[in-house]
């Protein structure tokens, strides 16, 4: 994506917001948006709330949107001399926006934040799922020529672009009911994301000026990402190809074009040829938890050194490649170390839950087993108010959390560890109802 920090897949329900915070202003914060791009499919009929967003932005109170609608054909008109600079004829201009107004109902997303969230390993159960591990499997069955193709031309293993496939849309069943240029349109003229989205729409206007997917096919989450493997237009624009060579990129409607797109957006965003994701690791007793931070990056080697094994005791394949350690449930949770093409497939959604599922069902598509460690399943995650709570008697504590807005970043997880070595818990950063009950007792 050409911004992965405002990339807006739409399979994920409250993923990132649950695991990592919302709206942090690093690479998560459209997870809230995309997270949310999935009520907009069950709530789409519904008129917009006429209340003011969350997040007290001067452009998302009520009167700021209602001011912003009112003004929206001017806005809309007032883009046409860069829609002319891309190339846009006047003729398609006029016929694509004539009618278009704003979906106000949008307005209710930008802001939106989940009461309520989810365990890493639920989302794992629910993205991982048996279901969608057989139907994988039929997909690469049923399409195995073109898979064979694509690979050879661009080195990406097949069961990751199957496994992007089958999350993000569940294989081509769940795709958004909202038309990309009204939705673009909403979020270019009205809102907090309007420079984001201005771009986003002259590229969805870009497309039907090229007649490459037809308007009734542009359909998607509120945020605009359309198609089975959800490409927002801009990220259309840098990366589809026509595989099929009928003169159309059309990741809608050729499976050719959607498998061969995908496979050129990991290629071209450093996909690693014949390497994995990574690894499912052991994490010795005592092991400095510090070092579990994707800033820190070593050799297999190195972790070798320190403990780290692969999980049910296989050797690791090769030893010079560098990767970081990732404990989602702290020290009663498996490992992972994480490779170059993880970081790949978080360019795609900056979710670490959504990466590891992403790589997991695609070692599952491929034969692999289950993760082979238990989670600790007795734990619940935290709500978001037990997490503005933690924040706020972390800080109380002198703890630096930065602000306490429920929001979970490293300096919230370093201040955790800090916590947990003071009060005699393992030091690993794991946000459990335990460090709370203690916090609540301190
Ligand atoms: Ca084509």
């Amino acid at each position: 994506m050409t911004k992965p920090a405002v990339r807006v897949p739409l399979a994920l329900v409250l993923l990132a917001c649950a695991l990592a915070g919302c709206g942090t202003g690093d690479g998560r914060t459209i997870a809230t948006t995309q997270s949310t791009g999935r009520q907009s499919y069950a709530q789409g009929s519904q008129d917009w709330s006429g209340r003011s967003g969350d997040s007290g932005h001067p452009q998302m109170t009520a009167e700021a949107i209602n001011s912003a609608a009112q003004n929206f054909n001017a806005c809309i008109q007032g883009m046409w001399p860069d829609a002319s600079r891309r190339g846009i004829s006047r003729a398609v201009f006029d016929a694509q926006t004539r009618e278009l107004t704003p979906e106000l109902r949008i307005m209710d997303f930008v802001d939106a934040q989940p009461e309520f969230t989810k365990a890493f390993w639920e989302y794992l159960d629910l993205l991982v799922s048996e279901d969608r591990v057989a139907r994988g499997k039929e997909i690469l069955a049923q399409h195995r020529a073109i898979f064979d193709t694509v690979e050879k031309t661009y080195g990406v293993d097949r069961n990751v672009i199957t496994a992007i496939w089958g999350i993000e849309s569940k294989y081509s069943t769940m795709i958004g009911e909202r038309y990309v240029l009204r939705s673009t349109a909403t979020l270019a003229c009205v809102g907090r994301r309007q420079d984001y989205f201005r771009n986003e729409f002259l590229a969805t206007l870009e497309l039907l000026q090229r007649g490459d997917v037809t308007p009734d096919e542009l359909k998607g989450s509120w945020a605009g990402a359309f198609g089975p493997t959800q490409f927002m237009p801009t990220v259309y624009k840098q990366y589809a190809v026509d595989f099929d060579h009928d003169g159309r990129r059309d990741i809608v409607g050729s499976v050719p074009d959607l498998i061969a797109s995908t496979a050129n957006y990991f290629k071209r965003n450093g996909w690693e040829t014949g390497q994995t994701w990574g690894y499912e690791v052991e994490v010795p007793k005592n092991f400095n938890y510090l070092l579990a931070d994707r800033g820190r990056q070593m050799t297999i080697h190195e972790w070798e050194r320190l403990g780290i094994r692969r999980a049910g005791g296989k050797p690791f394949p090769q030893h010079g490649a560098r990767a970081y350690l990732m404990v989602p449930a702290g020290s009663q949770g498996p490992g992972f170390l994480m490779l170059q093409n993880f970081r790949v497939i978080m360019r795609y959604n900056p979710s670490e839950a959504y990466a590891l599922a992403i790589g997991h069902l695609s070692d599952r598509l491929r034969g692999g087993e289950a993760l082979l460690q238990a989670w600790p399943r007795h734990e619940r995650a935290l709500t978001m108010a037990e997490r503005s709570e933690m924040q706020q008697l972390l800080a109380k504590n002198g703890f630096d959390v930065g602000e306490a807005d429920g929001r979970f970043g490293s300096k919230t997880r370093a201040a955790i560890r800090d916590y947990q070595a003071k009060a005699g818990l393992v030091p690993d950063g794991f946000a459990s109802t335990v460090v709370l009950a203690k916090l609540r007792g301190s």
